[in-house]
Parts: structure tokens; C-alpha cells; sequence
């Protein structure tokens, strides 16, 4: 869960284009990350911050206790960065 406060919610946004593929796409270790933002994984609910054309987190980064629980990660918040 990301976190404001009353003060700092102001800067948070909805979104008018929730359709775009970034919002709607869960990367996998080592995909290129599309858009700088906080990530969520789905498998643990850990979140990232990550910058747009880096890669996401190896394998020996985040992983799972249960292996068979699949590291995907899902943008939440998409950061404004020049
Ligand atoms: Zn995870």
C-alpha cells in the first residue's frame, strides 16, 4: 500500500487514460520497466519504486519463499518525471 497524507494527497492523481498497456500489463524479472513509478508484486504485495528503461529486480533481488509464487509486478502509482 502506498501511502499520503492529507497534505500530500493533492499530488496523487486518477488517471484519464486507465486503458494505456502500461497500467494493464504485469511485468516479469528482467522485463524493461515501461514508465518510472511504484510497482506492486502480486505475489507478496512488496512494492518497488523504478525508473522507466531500467530493468526490473533479478531474481536474487525479491524472490519467494514459495518459488511456485510468480514474481509479477503491477504499475500502481506512475510517477511525473522529466
Ligand atoms: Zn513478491
Amino acid at each position: 500500500m502506498a501511502y499520503v497524507t492529507q497534505v500530500t494527497r493533492r499530488y496523487i492523481t486518477e488517471t484519464n487514460s486507465p486503458e494505456h498497456a502500461h497500467w494493464n500489463t504485469l511485468y516479469e524479472i528482467g522485463d524493461t520497466v515501461p514508465v518510472s513509478g511504484i510497482y506492486r508484486c502480486q505475489g507478496c504485495g512488496d512494492e518497488i519504486t523504478s525508473n522507466a528503461g531500467q530493468p526490473f529486480p533479478p531474481q536474487n533481488r525479491h524472490q519467494h519463499a514459495d518459488s511456485s509464487v510468480a514474481v509479477l509486478w503491477q504499475l500502481i502509482v506512475r510517477t511525473k518525471t522529466s
